[in-house]
């Protein structure tokens, strides 16, 4: 089975993808699949095959895929696959050089035919690029008298005509001829032919180069009678130039005899020299009364030149003759142009594709041929700008009156540049008047299709315009609208961010910039590494973990964040919303920065000074505890000395006879003891991280009875609503311990929506959790956690309330955590904190 040339297949779509190779391998092609263009551009051999290219990925598009491999000068033919409305994506990836789109949902056989057609061009191009390099490296060998030489030989002159075109003698001819015979490295004349005609040298004195693929430019103009033979300069059909030629060659005589067969014509023919002496007629009875038949006969009549193209089904091939009559008969040249056709006919459908794209698009296209000066516009520009067909004058200072003064500058520069060939393509957008006196402005993209061979001077550029007056004005007003916020953030001190999702880049305006510690001149786009860079590092994970949840449940964010230039260290608040993505753009946020450095001062000062006025607080509350422990204890102490001091007296003194007093006193001692142990016991009861008496227990029951304890001050307006799933129910816990979890953290939320004056919205949830835990939920609308104190807040003696003693939540964790369980705290939606915490399922 022969091997099929390979396909490589690049979507993102795994059933795509799996379908597509299934379909191609059914088909005899060998492919390979990539999952997306990192991968095909990492991966692939693209010295192979062709590629299916999938138009829209994530991460690398197909466009983007494109811009690489030309960038890389790869040239592997390329199928761009796109979905329904892609179409002006799609004349973009033809502009980059596809070859051809196809819209999914493919037919088959329009597949197969882009991928023939795709891989027919490839080995085309490989087998012309492959002669030309090589041609273009002898050529380039030669001197230029060699190369003129050359140039003459390719015109199909004797030495003695290139003698007489270049004003030498012969001999000199024949001199420059031998050197440059050696200099190619090639033995026969025809050999020297070919490879000046691979490199493209045009003919001695041939006025412009016949371009690739256009033999239908050497043909003469329909309805142009032929030139008569009188005014044909006589060429000698030279035994040697016939043999060395690249076309087949014959001879027919005034009977229609062969007499002379080239080479070439032997081989193409098949049939050898034997044809000689026997007539056309009688060897090829099948070409009778065609039109090749017909040409032969009209030249030998009327002695003029004759030219035609005619299919020959026996070889499956396209024959380009040219019949000269001589004035033994006829000359008959032939030249196999059947790849040539094919060539020309892709390049035509590709055309046409091009074309219809155009249309579709309402792009115009312009050819500018600069051996006649001439512009062609396509209709379709011309009656933009509001013109009728053949109005406008078509050279180059026809065009400069059309556009506008201040952007001819750009427009001829850009022209030179590209001209000169400093420039690969050319690309401008200026502005051109329209009939009626409006502007329009347009872009274009062109290149320079043909160039002399020997000075680089260009001969044709062909390139494509396109109105962009609709994009220009949406900018215009953007730029407006960029400048009113601008002034509207200068005046409130405020910048403005925006953050691709997709790709995690940031753009920061120059306040912005500022309040990031950067340079307000310097880049406005920064990578996520930058970002981080510019972050205090306690704030990083806080900041990315808002973003990433503001994400996730499609909110607003609100982050506050430290940002750090040198010792210097600025609080910032991000306030943004998310753009959703449309079908050109990933999805944002985008949003405000507000400096708040001033006032997060104002308010770390005040924690600190409440701190302070707490502690002092907690320190008399402590010698106030100390004072009233004293006291207590002193009583069974004074209790206990007493009792022990008499029974010692008694002992000492020999007088055991007291015996019911002595005892009564020794019982009074215990139980000063017992009431200072239970004095002791209480006071570690409110600190102490005794181990928890761990039983099955239901967790509703446990909320609901702390709920019950909070009293009158839990039920208010709207209460303490319960959220309890079933599945969580079943606990392992002291009941009495989480009880007291849950009043400290029920009694702190009734404060802070006490104090912050909200309606009170209290919710106490639970759900299963892993691990085998339970998670309980204690939220709040109160006024929320500050991030850099989630923790600070579960150690011991932190309080920001006047009469707080700051054990609460560390005695929480503590029991939480002998339970096997986490405690922390999390801000939510509504302004408020819930309070976290797991336990021990059944
Ligand atoms: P205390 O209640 O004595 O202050 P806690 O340890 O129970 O001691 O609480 C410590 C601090 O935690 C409180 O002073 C308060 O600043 C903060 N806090 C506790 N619960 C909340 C809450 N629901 N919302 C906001 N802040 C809270």
């Amino acid at each position: 089975m022969i091997m099929l040339p390979l396909v490589h297949i690049v979507d993102d779509d795994v059933h795509v993808r799996a379908a597509t190779s299934y379909l191609l391998a059914s088909h005899g092609f060998p492919t390979e699949v990539y999952a997306s263009a990192e991968e095909f551009l990492d991966q692939a051999n693209l010295e192979r095959g062709c590629v299916l290219l999938d138009l829209r990925m994530p991460g690398l598009d197909g466009l983007g895929t494109m811009v690489r491999l030309a960038d890389r000068r790869v040239t592997i033919p390329t199928i761009m696959m796109t979905g329904h409305g892609d179409l002006g994506t799609a004349v973009q990836a033809m502009k980059l050089g596809a070859i051809d789109f196809i819209e999914k949902p493919y037919q088959e056989e329009q597949l197969l035919a882009a991928i023939t057609r795709a891989l027919d061009l490839r080995a085309q191009e490989r087998r012309r690029t492959e002669g030309r390099s090589d041609a273009l490296a002898r050529t380039a060998k030669l001197s230029p008298r060699e190369l003129q030489v050359l140039q003459g030989l390719v015109g199909g002159l004797s030495n003695k005509g290139i003698a007489r075109r270049l004003e030498l003698s012969p001999r000199t001819v024949e001199m420059h001829r031998a050197r440059m015979m050696e200099d190619l490295g090639c033995g026969s004349l025809s050999e020297a032919v070919r490879i000046a005609i691979d490199a493209g040298l045009s003919p001695l004195g041939a006025k412009c180069l016949e371009p690739a693929g256009n033999r239908a430019a050497m043909l003469p103009p329909p309805g142009d009678p032929c030139p008569k033979l009188s005014t044909i300069e006589p060429v000698p059909p030279a035994e040697e130039l016939l043999e060395g030629a690249i076309d087949c060659i014959f001879l027919l005589d005034d009977a229609w005899r062969f007499t002379y067969l080239n080479r070439n014509a032997v081989e193409k023919i098949g049939r050898g020299r034997d044809l000689r002496g026997t007539i056309i007629w009688d060897s090829f009875p099948l070409a009778i009364d065609t039109l090749g038949w017909a040409e032969l006969h009209r030249s030998a009549a009327e002695r003029t030149l004759g030219r035609f193209q005619f299919f020959e089904p026996d070889v499956d091939c396209w024959f380009d003759v040219n019949v000269r009559p001589v004035a033994s008969g006829l000359q008959v040249a032939f030249r196999d142009i059947t790849a040539e056709r094919q060539t020309n006919v892709a390049l035509q459908m590709s055309e046409e594709t091009l074309r219809m794209v155009l249309e579709a698009t309402g792009d115009g296209a312009w050819d500018w041929n600069f051996e006649t000066g001439k512009i062609t516009m396509s209709g379709r520009f011309v009656q933009h700008l509001g013109y009728a067909p053949g109005e406008l004058r078509d050279d180059i200072d026809a065009v400069r009156e059309l556009v506008h003064a201040d952007d001819w500058p750009v427009l001829d520069e850009r022209l030179r540049d590209h001209l000169s060939g400093k420039s690969d393509t050319f690309a401008c957008e200026y502005r051109l008047r329209r009939r009626d006196g409006s502007w329009c402005w347009n872009f274009d993209r062109g290149r320079v299709v043909a160039r002399d061979i020997l000075s680089g001077a260009p001969l044709q550029m062909v390139g494509t315009a396109c109105d962009v007056s609709d994009r220009k004005a949406a900018e215009a007003r953007a730029r407006e609208a960029l400048e009113r916020l601008a002034l509207a953030q200068g005046n409130s001190g405020a910048g403005t961010w925006d953050l691709d999702l997709e790709t995690y880049r940031l753009q920061l305006c120059s306040r912005s910039l500022e309040m990031h510690g950067l340079s307000p001149d310097g880049p406005t786009e920064l990578s996520d590494e930058q970002w981080r860079a510019c972050l205090h590092p306690d704030d990083v994970a806080s900041t990315r973990e808002a973003l990433d949840k503001a994400v996730q449940t499609q909110t607003g964010l609100s982050i506050r964040y430290r940002t750090v230039a040198g010792e210097q260290c600025r609080w910032v608040l991000g306030l943004g919303s998310l753009v959703p993505g449309s079908r050109d753009r990933a999805a944002r946020f985008v949003g405000l920065n507000l400096d708040v450095t001033d006032s997060m001062e104002a308010e770390c000062a005040l924690q600190r000074m409440q701190s302070e006025i707490v502690h002092l607080s907690r320190v008399s509350a402590m010698g106030a505890l100390a004072t009233t422990l004293a006291h207590e204890l002193n009583q069974p102490l004074t209790a206990i000395t007493g009792f022990v001091g008499g029974v010692r007296r008694y002992v000492e003194a020999g007088e055991p006879n007291d015996r019911p007093s002595a005892l009564e006193a020794v019982a009074g001692a215990e139980r000063g003891v017992h009431y200072a142990a239970e004095i002791v016991r209480r006071l570690r009861e409110q600190t102490s991280d005794a181990v928890p008496e761990r039983k099955p227990d239901s967790l509703s029951a446990t909320i609901n009875e702390a709920v019950q304890l909070c009293g009158p001050r839990g039920k208010g307006r709207h209460g303490i609503d319960l959220e309890i799933d079933e599945a969580a129910d079943r606990v392992v816990i002291d009941r009495v311990q989480i009880e007291q979890v849950l009043l400290n953290l029920l009694r702190n939320a009734i404060d802070v929506c006490e104090t912050s004056g909200s309606a009170k919205q209290i919710v106490v949830s639970a759900v299963p959790f892993t691990g085998s835990m339970a998670l309980v939920r204690v939220s709040d609308n109160g006024g929320g956690v500050l991030d850099m104190l989630k923790d600070e807040i579960f150690k011991v003696s932190f309080t920001t309330k006047p009469q707080g003693m700051g054990l609460g939540l560390s005695i929480c964790r503590t029991i939480v955590e002998n339970h096997g369980g986490e405690m922390w705290v999390e801000n939510n939606q509504s302004g408020g904190a819930d309070f976290c915490f797991t336990v021990p399922c059944q």
